[in-house]
C-alpha cells in the first residue's frame, strides 16, 4: 500500500542542509496497524507528514496505492489524500466555529457526497462513537476525548484505508487514551482499516502490530508485535 524508497527530507539554512530524515526505505502493507516511535525531533512528524502528502521529501520515491505520489501534481496528490486519508490530530484540530455535525461532515462537502448520504453515514458515527446528543455542540462545550472521538469521527466519514495520527492520545488522559486506542484496534482489526500512528507511548504501540524506531531521521529498528 505504501512503498518509501530511500526518503530524504533537509531544510536549508544558509546554505546548509539539516537532514531531518535520511535515506527512509520501509513498506506498509493494507491492513497494517503501525506505530512510529523515538525521540523528540527525530523525524517521526515529518515521516507521518510525507506518507499523508502533507509534506514532500526533498529526495527519494513514495508509491502510494501503486501511484507514484513524488510526480503527482497538487491537484491529483489532494484527490488521493481525500479518497484515501483521514488525519487524526493530536490537538484534533476541529474547527471552533462549527458544531460536531458540520464538524464531521465538512470532508464530505469537500467530496460532494449527496445530502441524504451524508446524513446516514454522520448518524452513523455519531451513534458509533456515542455522540449522538453532542451534535450540536461546539468543540470547546467536549472534553479532549470526544473532541478526540470527534476528529475521528470527522477522519473516517470519507470512507479512507488508512488513517494517519500523530499522537492522538498526546493531550488525554490515561483512560480516555485507553478508549481511543482501543477504536484503533477495532477500526483495524473489524474494518481493515490501516493505522500508522506516531506515539511516545509503549503502551499505545502495543495496540498495533509493528512499531517503527526512528532515531535521527534514520529507522533504527521494525519491530514486529505478536499477539
Ligand atoms: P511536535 O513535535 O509536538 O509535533 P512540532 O511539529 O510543532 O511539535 O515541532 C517539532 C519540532 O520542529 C520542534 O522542535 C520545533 O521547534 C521544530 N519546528 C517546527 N516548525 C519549524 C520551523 N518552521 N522551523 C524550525 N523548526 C521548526
Ligand atoms: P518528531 O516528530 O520526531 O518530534 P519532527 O518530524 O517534528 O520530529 O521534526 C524533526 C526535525 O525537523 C526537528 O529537528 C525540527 O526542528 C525540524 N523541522 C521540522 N519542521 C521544520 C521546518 N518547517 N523548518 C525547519 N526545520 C524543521
Amino acid at each position: 500500500m505504501i512503498q518509501l524508497n530511500n526518503i530524504e527530507k533537509y531544510y536549508a539554512n544558509k546554505g546548509i542542509k539539516n537532514y531531518v530524515l535520511r535515506l527512509v526505505t520501509t513498506n506498509i502493507k493494507q491492513g497494517e496497524f503501525v506505530s512510529i516511535m523515538g525521540p523528540s525531533g527525530a523525524g517521526k512528524s515529518t515521516l507521518l507528514n510525507i506518507i499523508g502528502m502533507l509534506e514532500e521529501p526533498t529526495y527519494g520515491s513514495y508509491e502510494f496505492l501503486g501511484e507514484d505520489v513524488t510526480s503527482l501534481n497538487e491537484r491529483k496528490r489532494i484527490e488521493l489524500y481525500r479518497n484515501h486519508i483521514g488525519f487524526v490530530f493530536q490537538a484534533y484540530h476541529l474547527i471552533d466555529e462549527m458544531t460536531v455535525y458540520e464538524n464531521i461532515e465538512a470532508p464530505l462537502l469537500y467530496k460532494k457526497v449527496g445530502s441524504s448520504e451524508r446524513a446516514s453515514r454522520i448518524a452513523d458515527l455519531l451513534d458509533r462513537f456515542n455522540i449522538v446528543a453532542k451534535k450540536d455542540l461546539f468543540p470547546n462545550q467536549l472534553s479532549g476525548g470526544q473532541q478526540q472521538l470527534v476528529g475521528i469521527a470527522r477522519a473516517l466519514a470519507a470512507q479512507p484505508s488508512i488513517i494517519l495520527a500523530d499522537e492522538p492520545t498526546g493531550n488525554l488522559q490515561s483512560a480516555q487514551a485507553e478508549e481511543i486506542m482501543t477504536l484503533f484496534k477495532k477500526l483495524n482489526q473489524e474494518d481493515g482499516i490501516t493505522i500508522i500512528q506516531v506515539t511516545h507511548s509503549e503502551k499505545n504501540a502495543q495496540y498495533g502490530n509493528r512499531i517503527l524506531h526512528i532515531a535521527d531521521g534514520i529507522v533504527k529498528e521494525d519491530v514486529a508485535i505478536l499477539s
